[in-house]
């Protein structure tokens, strides 16, 4: 293509999910003469996130909250206006279950992911045995770990916590998040706040203590004002359709997959696209999967894109059911329930949408997201939406004891999706990111690398438009 057809851009980001829209949305705020253009293969901007609206239900058919602390979606929605559309969770109904041999029983108050805060409610429930409360309440003379190393979630909490409390309540209630396998999830990578308790505090137990006293004395008015969980009012396609209509309609290309990536002269960067346009720009963002990012850098830097390609990923389904409220025997007053993998069921986790968030669905209804599959446990991606969505009907029916089917179901797959966080994966990073800073005007976001949250994305968004902006101030 000759030279005059090029557009010329100040920074390009390659992926519209929310790391690349953030990134967009945020340069473009502090420096609005940058001309930048986002391109996102699919034809809607959001990326793994995408709200539906059907007949008075609102399917999140990925991810329906983001955590309050860290702050930094909270703070986006703020800067957009939607402070006053947040809703926090449902005061009245939080709490979780877990399956134990076919019951459903709370996870004891107090226990968030690994950390107790209170040990009383671990003696007195009926999920662990006399051994194993025994066991979880010496946690906090279980001495520190002395190696610096990264370790397995699976490794971390039953040298803290036993096996019994890793097993019945961390297993589940991890793998719910990172539908990922305990033996190989990093606690470097995936959970390093735990980390540092034991290393501050000597203990979890004692470092939830402690944060529990901060938070109280903190009079931070916006963490105090939400729960730990928030969604925009009209799901997380609020935030997405407000971060895009913020956005120069000329900078945005759906429908467009970068195809080819080259090093231009005059420390540049120069791409095509499916529908053979072709660009320059100072800047490259690559807010894609690393998979993505490293068929891109291939001819680049094929070093660069191994390692890239060392991040794996798994995949899942999320199976949206609506049920009349009055085909339960008893309604589910929790937030949601985890399931342990010993339990051997085919779901993995189940969320109460409309328990936790009001306007959800019609009064007279319940809505469950249902989780299927994860690392490991991809096989059922195989099936056809029929099955899974029988499969997902079957289990909660049987669970919950419910009579009837559905009233309405919505089935989403997200093959590979979720990049697993291994052992080791803050290193491979940070080896990553060493050679990519090298090139002084690429940076690679999005959730492969710092977090998997709403949230980190989100942070590593907004540092990424801050260091470009300062690059261009200098
Ligand atoms: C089932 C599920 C439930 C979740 N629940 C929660 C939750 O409740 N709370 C929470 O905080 N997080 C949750 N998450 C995690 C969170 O949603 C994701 O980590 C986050 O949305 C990832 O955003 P991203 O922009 O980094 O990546 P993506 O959303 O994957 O976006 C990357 C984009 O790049 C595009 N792309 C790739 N290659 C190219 C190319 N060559 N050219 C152009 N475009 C390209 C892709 O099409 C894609 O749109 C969940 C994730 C899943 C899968």
């Amino acid at each position: 293509m000759p030279e005059q057809q090029r557009v010329s851009l100040d920074c390009a980001i390659v992926g519209g999910g929310i790391s690349g829209l953030t990134a967009a949305h945020s340069l473009h705020t502090r420096a609005p003469e940058m001309k930048i253009g986002i391109f996102e293969r699919k034809n809607r901007f959001g990326g793994i996130l995408h709200t539906r609206n059907e007949n008075g239900f609102l399917f999140e058919t990925s991810a329906d909250s983001f955590i309050t602390d860290p702050p930094a979606a909270l703070e986006l929605c703020e800067q957009l206006g939607l402070a006053d559309q947040l809703l926090s969770t449902r005061a009245s109904r939080r709490g979780a279950q877990v399956l134990f041999e076919g019951r459903l029983l709370p996870v004891p108050a107090g226990f968030q992911i690994m950390g107790p805060r209170r040990l009383w409610p671990l003696i007195t429930s009926p999920l662990l045995s006399w051994k194993g409360k025994l066991r979880a309440c010496c946690e906090p003379w279980v001495p520190r770990r002395k190696d610096r190393g990264d370790e397995s979630l699976a490794a971390f909490a039953k040298r803290r916590l036993g096996k019994e409390v890793f097993e019945r309540l961390v297993a589940p209630l991890v793998g719910g998040i990172y539908t990922a396998n305990p033996d190989q999830l990093s606690m470097d990578a995936a959970l390093p706040r735990f980390v540092a308790m034991e290393r501050n505090f000597g203990s979890l137990y004692r470092g939830m203590r402690a944060r529990a006293r901060k938070d109280r004395s903190e009079t931070d008015e916006s963490a105090a004002r939400y729960s730990l969980f928030a969604a925009p009012r009209g799901g997380i396609e609020q935030l997405l359709r407000t971060l895009r209509e913020r956005l120069p309609k000329d900078s945005l290309h759906t429908g467009t997959t970068v195809t080819e990536l080259a090093q231009a002269q005059e420390n540049a960067w120069e791409f095509g696209t499916d529908n053979a346009h072709r660009f320059t720009a100072r800047h490259l963002i690559l807010a894609t999967p690393a998979f993505a990012a490293a068929d891109l850098l291939e001819s680049y830097d094929p070093e660069l894109a191994g390692e890239l390609r060392k991040i794996p990923y798994a995949g899942c389904a999320v199976a949206c059911l609506g049920y009349a409220k009055d085909q339960f025997a008893q309604l589910p007053c929790s937030f949601g329930m985890v399931i342990p993998p010993n339990e051997n069921r085919q779901i993995l986790a189940a969320s109460f949408s409309s328990n936790k968030f009001a306007g959800r669905c019609p009064d007279d209804h319940l809505l469950i997201r249902v989780f299927l599959g994860g690392a490991g446990r991809e096989a059922i991606l195989e099936k056809s939406d029929e099955e899974i969505v029988a499969t997902a009907h079957n289990e909660l029916a049987e669970l919950l004891t419910i009579r009837g089917m559905p009233t309405c179901h919505h089935l989403s797959r997200w093959e590979r999706s979720m990049p697993q966080y291994h052992v080791g994966h803050a290193q491979l990073v940070a080896g990553i990111e060493n050679r990519v800073t090298r090139t002084g005007n690429l940076t690679l976001i999005g959730n492969a690398y710092h977090g998997v949250g709403i949230p980190q994305c989100i942070d590593g968004a907004v540092r990424t438009a801050e260091a470009i902006c300062k690059k261009e101030t200098a």
